[in-house]
């Protein structure tokens, strides 16, 4: 990685259906941060990791992607997937996944937060009350293609599945939690587990978060069965404030997490290397939507606030990036609360109005 700390050269893949809607005010508003806070954006458009690519040349991405990758500090992608004409395993194994794992993308990271004027689904709910994280381990654990049918279609036909924990796996994301708990507030790690059930590998697991843990004597550590731990997502929300897990359990919390606090417009993720030595990733959560796309409906601020989270990680939490960061969550803020509001908010805002405002109270301040 080249960058200082001032200056990032982004790869920006806007990719299928509303990604390429989304992808323009997110740009937008990391101008407007840019130019408050004295940041200088290198970006590079891609047209690749699309489906209107794979239609065109017959892959989702060209040979040498990862040379013209050379040198970005990051990758600013919209979403991937156009079911009607690409089959999603397709377009997901060609592009999103890819990067995932060439680029060592261990960390994938989803910030759970309740804003004011977003309808939440759970009872008597407020913001403030849910306000944290959830770290998913991105590369080993229970995803894994090892194992197999024994004895297929007969009365004894087996399946086995393997998962596979390495311990320099389990640490290196067990200590992203702990120091970005450390890096909080409450200083408060949950890890989720299912020691009672899974008698190998997650007993094993819950002992590659103790020994973290007596690193980190200030943190306070909370082990949950996954199970109820979701229920405790549900019940007692503000309970949390980093949660760490392994890859299908994190899966379902980092999906479950964000549907507590509404509308799936508003989450963001980001998919980190924190040890810096290939881009990391930053998308919304949600899909291409073709549902909606072509009507310039869609909600920005997943595509908004993941560009947000790109520039605090690519500054290291500092000055300026954390600077423009935490302005652009208080631009989001503050444009959920008083509008522009697309329809999924209960507006009538279009896509681009919306993105406009948030870069304008960026711009105030
Ligand atoms: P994935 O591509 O992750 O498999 P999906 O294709 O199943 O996801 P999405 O594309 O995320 O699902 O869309 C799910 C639903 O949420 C759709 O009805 C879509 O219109 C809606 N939706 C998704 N993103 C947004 C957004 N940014 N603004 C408003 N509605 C959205
Ligand atoms: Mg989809």
């Amino acid at each position: 990685m080249t960058s200082s700390t001032s200056r990032f050269r982004i790869a920006v893949m806007p990719g299928d259906g509303i990604g390429q809607e989304v992808m323009p005010e997110g740009l937008r508003v990391l101008e407007a941060a840019a130019q408050r806070f004295g940041l200088t954006l290198d970006t590079t458009p891609i047209a690749w990791a699309s489906c209107d690519w794979y239609t065109r040349t017959g892959e989702m991405m060209p040979s040498d992607w990862k040379q013209q990758l050379d040198g970005h500090d990051a990758i600013y992608f919209g979403a991937v997937g156009w079911p009607a004409t690409v089959p999603d395993h397709i377009s997901l194994w060609g592009s999103l996944l890819k990067f995932r794992r060439e680029f060592d993308q261990y960390i994938n990271l989803r910030p759970v937060r309740l804003f004011e004027g977003v309808p939440c689904p759970l009872a008597n709910r407020k913001p403030g009350d849910i306000d944290f994280y959830v770290v998913r381990e991105n590369t080993e654990g229970e995803y894994t293609n090892i194992g197999g049918v024994m004895w297929p279609g007969t009365e004894q036909e087996v399946v086995l599945q393997q998962n596979v924990f390495s311990r320099r796996g389990a640490d290196r994301v067990l200590k992203y939690a702990f120091d970005l708990a450390q890096s909080r507030a409450r200083k408060k790690v949950t890890v989720a587990t299912k020691s009672n059930g899974i008698a190998v590998s997650m007993p094993w697991w819950d002992g590659r978060a103790d020994a973290m843990a007596a690193a980190y004597p200030e943190i306070a550590v909370d082990k949950q069965h996954i199970d109820i731990l979701c229920a405790r997502f549900v019940l007692q929300p503000d309970r949390f404030d980093v949660v760490v897990a392994s890859n299908l359990f994190g899966d379902i919390l980092s999906d479950l997490g964000p549907a507590c606090t509404g509308t799936i417009g508003l989450a963001p993720s980001a998919n980190l290397d924190p040890e810096r030595r290939f881009p990391s990733l930053f998308e919304p959560v949600h899909g291409s939507a073709p549902d909606i796309f072509g009507k310039n409906i869609a909600n920005p601020v997943a595509m908004i606030w993941s560009g947000a989270l790109m520039l605090d990680f690519l500054s290291h939490c500092q000055g300026a990036g954390r600077a423009a960061h935490d302005a652009i969550v208080r631009a989001i803020e503050d444009v959920i609360r008083s509008g522009p509001r697309t329809p999924d908010l209960g507006g009538t805002a279009s896509t681009t109005e919306m993105g406009e405002a948030i870069a304008a109270a960026v711009l105030r301040g």
